[in-house]
């Protein structure tokens, strides 16, 4: 089978198994991509988020993951709601989280991917799979294999279809055709610059001090959301989507199909008021299978007590 037949086959069986958008890149070492974040670890704008300074080498370099690797397989899955209030009010809710932990969902699906594929190639695959998993700078991968570019919010932009996705990853040694990078559209917008309430996204954006974003105060940070933030944080007590609701990119997002992302039943449910006063019983209840869980019932409450003070 030739390199451009075995991608085909790649993506045919990864759109089957729901995947919106497949590229690939040849397996290389990132130099420049290792510079930026280099830079970026040294000048602390990963906040408490130290296991990023770890598995340098493996991050730059997919065959430190995978021996012998030639391809990776970057692979978007779309997380956009049909019904998104849970994000309209505060407290409010990061899109991605209303559902089954993407973790669980996305790595069955790669599984599935990995699986199928050795079976419709009659031979074992030497590979791994990845959904937001530290080695891996997955972004980079996605751009390299033309999914999207980086927009200046640093999230993955897809022209056809916005940011609303998770990124998962196939490093192996198939030897699979290369897609090519696609350029950067972004223009002289700066709406997302312009609407970050904690001006965690630099002047001439592309760079984010993660240490002020809303997602790392409410979920990443373990001590108390710094006094500073009082008053910025917009009504969001678990992740922010301020830098992508206002993307122009996101108007051509359309709603997932993906059963395990629906919120648990009693969760739209709620008002902004029983949210307020959620109770550890309601918590487990309702986000027992959300990535919401990752906060425990004590991070939500210290947030959701943070909009109020
Ligand atoms: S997620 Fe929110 S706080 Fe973080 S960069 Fe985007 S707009 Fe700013
Ligand atoms: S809001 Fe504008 S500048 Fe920001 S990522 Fe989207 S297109 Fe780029």
């Amino acid at each position: 089978m030739l390199p451009s037949q075995r991608a085909t086959l790649v993506k045919n069986i990864a759109h089957e198994l729901g995947f919106a958008f497949v590229g690939i890149a040849r397996a290389e070492r990132m130099d420049e991509e290792a510079r930026r974040l280099e830079a970026w670890l040294r000048q602390g704008r990963h906040g408490a988020m130290h296991w990023m300074e770890n598995h340098f080498e493996l991050r730059t370099d997919p065959t430190k993951l995978v021996p012998g690797a030639k391809s990776v397989v970057s692979l978007l899955y779309n997380y956009f709601p049909a019904d998104d209030s849970l994000s309209r009010e505060a407290p409010k809710i990061s899109r991605y989280a209303y559902g089954e932990d993407y973790h669980r969902v996305v790595r069955d699906k790669l599984r599935t991917l990995f699986h199928r594929l050795e079976e419709s190639l009659g031979a074992a695959i030497d590979g791994r799979v990845f959904v937001d998993s530290a080695p891996v700078l997955e972004r980079d991968w996605a751009k390299r294999a033309g999914v999207g570019w980086t927009g200046k919010n640093t999230l993955l932009i897809n022209p056809r279809a916005g940011s609303y996705f998770f990124l998962a990853e196939l490093i192996s040694d198939l030897d699979l055709a290369p897609d090519t990078q696609i350029k950067d559209y972004c223009g002289t917008c700066t709406a997302c610059i312009d609407a970050c309430p904690t001006e965690a996204i630099s002047p001439e954006g592309y760079l984010l001090d993660g240490s002020k974003c809303i997602s790392y105060l409410t979920i990443e940070l373990r001590e108390a959301i710094p006094a500073e933030f009082a008053g910025r944080m917009e009504g969001w007590a678990f992740g922010c989507d301020i830098c992508q609701e206002v993307c122009p990119w996101n108007r051509f997002s359309t709603p997932h199909a993906e059963p395990a992302f629906a919120p648990h039943p009693d969760l739209p449910a709620l008002s902004p008021r029983e949210m307020r006063e959620m109770t550890e019983e309601v918590f487990q209840r309702v986000f027992q299978k959300s990535a919401v869980k990752r906060t425990k019932f004590t991070g939500l409450r210290r947030n959701i007590d943070f909009l109020e003070d």
